[in-house]
């Protein structure tokens, strides 16, 4: 018979089994009571925007939004402002608000008062019933307010990118939003009008910079000017400049990535560049009837290259994207199947961007780049010390449109990690 202190003892010193096993068990706890943390933390965030009170009138909202306002300190973004000298720069735009939107008593509920601040008014109720606003602050490496026209926005984003292109490397510049917050009017120019004008685009304003500067000693007559232009959907790519014939994207033996037949247009000017850009835009929106239709389901990537004369290796290339709409990657609630796909797809490129860039700024020896067609095809910008990548996020004004922004904006926070030294400067 065993005696009950016997029994005692055998159930307080377990065997070396059990103590294995009670760490996997403790580990599997504590695993379990994090995701429980993080899903309470979830729930919190998503009660929180459903207090969102759809039902204070427009103007009642608008005017705790004015008034608001008046009280903010506001010191716009100039030209006058110093360019910053940044590896990740990550940077939000604001389009200003529409007449549709407008006619649609929807009300404009962001502010970007200085060079850096983005505030996002949200109408709440307290529990008496007192109508309130919950301003949310971001900070960002620059704001650009919605007066701020294509040539300010490439001043602090592209523009010192193309010395980095001249010093051999391999900038990029992307345009990230949900569909409709100006991606496109800020990459491609304004294609509103009938007579679509290319050239206040970021494509336009670039090259023109990089022909400005190949026309001064000591780069005069020593460089070809090259331009790609292809579209990711899914994990395929096709060539905008050859009536979107299938690319393939295949990785020698020395883990180079290459677009295998992708179409190089020798341009000398920048006139050469705005008659490949429009072909190129045309051909992503045939066949469709609305420029958005296509254009938010999949990312637009448009390279200038530098080759030294007579040799056949890049000296260095800049990419410009058009990313596929962000809110895509949200759509779960359809029950078409192809949408899903489309959906998880550019979920998975866009996270996969945000952990490439991270891991970028952080000076990673590892770039998770293989997660996602995108950023295998951009690996070599990716690698190098002196990569560089600005981000701008686009975002609509709209309170219809405030929780993509809200979206979009913890995305862009999170794409750059702050060091110690830059948060002692803010
Ligand atoms: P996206 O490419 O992100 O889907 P678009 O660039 O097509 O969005 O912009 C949607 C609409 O808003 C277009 O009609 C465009 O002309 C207009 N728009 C976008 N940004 C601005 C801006 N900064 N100023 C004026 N109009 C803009
Ligand atoms: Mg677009």
């Amino acid at each position: 018979d065993i005696s009950p202190q016997k029994q005692q003892i055998s159930s307080i010193q377990p065997t070396p089994l059990d103590s294995n096993k009670s760490k996997v068990v403790k580990e599997i706890e504590r695993i379990a009571a994090n995701r429980e943390q993080r899903r309470a933390r979830q729930d919190e965030r998503r009660q929180k925007l459903s207090e969102v009170d759809q039902s204070i009138p427009a103007w009642e909202f608008q005017a705790m939004v004015s008034e608001y306002r008046q009280q903010l300190d506001t010191k716009l973004l100039t030209m006058n402002e110093q360019q910053k000298d940044l590896k990740i720069c990550v940077c939000v735009r604001k389009r200003p608000i529409t007449k549709k939107e407008l006619n649609k008593k929807d009300i404009d509920v962001l502010t970007i008062p200085n060079k850096e601040v983005v505030i996002v008014h949200l109408p709440k109720v307290k529990v008496d019933l007192t109508k309130y606003i919950d301003n949310q602050k971001f900070r960002f490496d620059y704001g650009f307010h919605e007066t701020c026209n294509n040539e300010l926005v490439y001043h602090f984003t592209a523009q010192p990118l193309v010395q980095s292109l001249f010093q051999g490397n391999n900038p990029m510049v992307f345009a990230y939003g949900q569909t409709g917050s100006g991606k496109t009017y800020t990459m491609g120019g304004d294609l509103s009008q009938r007579d679509v004008d290319f050239s206040k685009g970021i494509y336009a304003l670039t090259a023109n910079d990089i022909f400005r500067h190949l026309n001064k000693p000591p780069n005069k007559g020593q460089f070809d000017v090259y331009c790609t232009f292809f579209e990711i959907y899914c994990t395929k790519v096709f060539d905008l400049f050859n009536e979107k014939k299938r690319l393939r994207v295949l990785e020698d033996h020395k883990n180079l990535v290459q677009v295998v037949g992708k179409k190089e247009e020798q341009v000398e000017s920048v006139e050469d560049v705005m008659t490949l850009i429009r072909r190129g835009m045309s051909v992503r929106t045939s066949g469709t009837t609305s420029a958005n239709e296509n254009s938010s389901r999949s990312h637009a990537v448009f390279q200038i290259t530098l080759k030294k004369k007579n040799m056949i290796k890049e000296y260095g290339k800049i990419s410009l994207i058009d990313l596929a709409g962000s809110e895509r990657g949200k759509d779960t609630q359809t029950n078409d199947k192809t949408t899903l796909m489309e959906g998880a797809q550019i979920n998975k490129s866009l996270l996969t961007l945000k952990e490439c860039i991270r891991s970028l700024g952080r000076n990673a020896e590892h770039i998770p780049f293989r997660g996602s067609t995108l950023t295998k095809v951009l690996r070599d910008s990716f690698i190098g010390e002196k990569s560089k990548v600005c981000m701008i996020a686009m975002v609509s004004p709209g309170n219809s449109d405030v929780e993509h922004t809200l979206n979009t904006l913890r995305y862009a926070d999170r794409v750059k990690e702050l060091n110690v030294d830059e948060l002692k400067q803010r």
